[in-house]
């Protein structure tokens, strides 16, 4: 199985915590103003790659925390993902995953990309969930992991778990 990428960070301090193998997805259907990555809206640009090659490489670095799926859109991408984050937490590894849905909008399933069923059996192996567009005039450099206000970094566990979504706590 592939999955289209506008580039990789194989060694990442700023998109999640502890250091990180960061996937850079291509495709993403949200174009936010102020987007800091618009080369990776087009569906059609950027490479594949085999999903066995991305675990051998997180494979090989023996100091990565996780790896970070982010874009892009990676809930367009949303069956290679599943199975790569299911691998990735094989390994001892956390996923984080940055999207520009919100938590409640994609849990109901987006028909033109995922169901509810399959968003939930990718959730199951995400620990972190970066929700919501980029929103330019909630823009604030003083957050952590994320570039503005609205954005939310949501314990996917707990919040499967429960009825309400719960936040990570970073301190
Ligand atoms: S969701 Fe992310 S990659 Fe997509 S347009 Fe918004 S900020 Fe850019």
């Amino acid at each position: 199985m592939k999955v289209r990428i506008a580039g990789l960070e194989e060694e990442s301090y700023v998109d999640g915590e502890g250091i990180r193998y960061a996937i850079f997805v291509q495709g993403c259907p949200h174009h936010c103003e102020g987007c800091h990555n618009p080369q990776t809206f087009d569906f059609d640009g950027g490479r594949l790659i085999e999903i066995d090659e991305l675990l051998d490489r997180i494979k090989g670095n023996a100091l990565l925390s996780g790896v970070t799926l982010t874009g892009g859109e990676p809930l367009c991408q949303l069956r290679s993902l599943t199975e790569l984050a299911r691998a990735v937490q094989g390994m001892g590894l956390t996923v984080w995953c940055y999207t520009g849905f919100t938590f409640e909008e994609l849990i109901g399933g987006v028909e033109r990309y995922f169901s509810a069923d399959e968003v939930r059996e990718f959730l199951r192996h995400v620990d972190v969930l970066v929700d919501g567009p980029f929103v330019e005039r909630q823009r604030d450099l003083s957050l952590a992991f994320r570039g503005s206000g609205n954005q939310r970094l949501i314990d996917v566990p707990k919040t499967l778990s429960g009825h309400e979504v719960v936040l990570i706590d970073l301190d």
